[in-house]
């Protein structure tokens, strides 16, 4: 039988919570205390670009199996569970900012009036389960005394992808549900039940741990393929094909080992970071996430220097034309977006850029000073001195590379994210320039060489 839910938070994953859950057959009210983002949803304009959401929530909200609230003193009311889904920041030393969180704990123990399940959504230090307890059990205590209601904390970490965020939470690879009290994780297991996955419960600190281990795991996954693309530079070899071969590999297996200008977006960088904050507070310097963050900057500034080094020469005030801006495709989100120091670094070396995103220009401007924003790809590649694939959106893909060679003053394409067919614009007469594919000058390859030499010089 279908729960009552609140949902605190209508960002990126409130809102797909929110409304998955009600597709599911439970009654959601989403809160949020950003009453623009409540009057949006209330007026049926989705804020965020998520492929497959808009029909959902809309088809929802119509059935009246869901509803968007800013008074959140009512809408907390007479819940069976009510979720935390609200941002956790990064902080300006790296650690992990929960004063959301500890808020949104403060609105609930100030406001509801009976036994309820509170659930955290949000990724979270851990230990935070039981601050959040401690704060709305405190305030139940002050307001009724001791025989009075009492909330339990369940963590149930978020694993959905921003881009195929409703695919994900509706065909999960596994749910995670942490509690210290069985009832309370029963509950919140049941809330699944429609779904046909696998649940695991834990203990409290353990499902926060998990959270944190699979997004480290995941960037340790990316930095390390992009190492590889690197030594490959050096090598003469092609990361596609090494990716491709040791991903064959089950006990490895094919994903996150695309190379290119590293990871971004709103949970890899903070959560990678947040965790060696942690270990580092234990005491415990973490070697592996710190050279996985390490890495994941220096791919930005090699591939804009890689860029600028490949420069015609003879140019003046050279233009480029970027294509996609968003930290990856079929997503308006720019938090931690790989084009934004890459950008940065290009304009400081003087070149002008022009730039377009079918989706996250407007979330862009204000993070990337000094684009020309184009309306089109095709506009923004008209005169350029090259074309820089940043954001590999399916349309950048198909376009036609015969006429994009006519429309550019050079042929030149860097592809920062190994996305377009090298050795089809290689034959098309472009100069392609990826990230571990390619050599780019055979004086690259010198410590190779070196190496061969020092054998056959001692060679018996
Ligand atoms: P977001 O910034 O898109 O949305 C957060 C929303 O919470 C905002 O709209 C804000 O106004 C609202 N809010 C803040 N305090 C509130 C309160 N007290 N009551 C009600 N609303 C409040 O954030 P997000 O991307 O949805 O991320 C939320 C959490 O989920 C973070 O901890 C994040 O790390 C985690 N997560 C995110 C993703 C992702 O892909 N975005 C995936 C998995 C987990």
């Amino acid at each position: 039988m279908g729960k009552k839910l609140a949902v605190m938070g209508s960002g990126y994953v409130g809102l797909v919570a929110g409304t998955c859950f009600a597709e599911i057959g439970h009654e959601v009210t989403c809160i949020d205390i950003n009453e623009d983002i409540v009057e949006r949803l209330q007026d049926g304009d989705i804020p965020i670009y998520e492929p497959g959401l808009e029909e959902m929530t809309l088809r929802l909200q119509k059935s009246a199996r869901l509803s968007f609230s800013a008074d959140w003193k009512s809408a907390l009311k007479d819940k069976d569970a009510i979720f935390i889904a609200v941002g956790t920041p990064k902080r300006e030393d790296g650690s992990c900012d929960i004063s959301y969180v500890l808020s949104a704990a403060s609105m609930i123990g100030e406001t509801i009036e009976e036994d309820t399940v509170v659930v955290n959504k949000s990724t979270v230090p851990i230990g935070t389960g039981e601050l959040v307890s401690g704060e709305v059990n405190s305030l139940l205590e002050d307001r009724f005394g001791d025989s009075g209601p009492r909330v339990e904390v369940v963590s149930n970490p978020e694993f959905l992808r921003e881009g195929c965020a409703v695919g994900d939470f509706m065909k999960p690879d596994r749910v995670v549900v942490g509690s210290e009290s069985p009832p309370a994780r029963t509950l919140i297991a049941s809330l699944y039940d429609p779904l046909d996955t696998v649940v695991v419960k834990t203990g409290l600190r353990t499902a926060e741990m998990i959270k944190y281990s699979s997004n480290a795991f995941l960037s340790t996954k990316i930095s390390f393929i992009n190492e590889i693309a690197n030594v490959c530079e050096l090598v003469g070899a092609d990361v596609q094909q090494v990716a491709r071969a040791v991903g064959l590999d089950h006990r490895i297996n094919r994903d996150f080992l695309g190379a290119g200008v590293g990871y971004g977006g709103s949970c890899f960088p903070k959560d990678t970071e947040a965790l060696a904050q942690i270990a580092g507070q234990g005491g415990y310097h973490s070697q592996i996430l710190n050279a996985v963050m390490a890495v994941n900057q220096q791919q930005r500034t090699r591939f804009a220097r890689k860029i600028i080094r490949h420069l015609p020469e003879g140019v003046e005030n050279p233009r480029l034309a970027v294509l996609g801006v968003s930290f990856k495709p079929n997503t308006d989100d720019m938090r931690e977006a790989p084009s934004v120091d890459i950008i940065h670094d290009l304009q400081s070396e003087g070149v002008k850029v022009s730039a377009y995103d079918p989706v996250a220009m407007d979330n862009a401007k204000s993070k990337i000073p000094g684009v020309e924003w184009g309306s089109s790809a095709e506009e923004i590649i008209e005169g350029a001195d090259g074309l820089v694939l940043l954001t590999e959106w399916d349309e950048f893909l198909k376009l036609d590379y015969d006429r994009v060679k006519e429309k550019l003053n050079n042929p030149l394409v860097f592809d920062g994210r190994n996305a377009l067919p090298m050795t089809e614009l290689i034959e098309r007469g472009f100069d392609y320039y990826g990230v571990g594919r390619g050599v780019d000058r055979l004086d690259d390859i010198i410590p190779c060489q070196r190496l061969l030499e020092d054998n056959k010089s001692n060679r018996k």
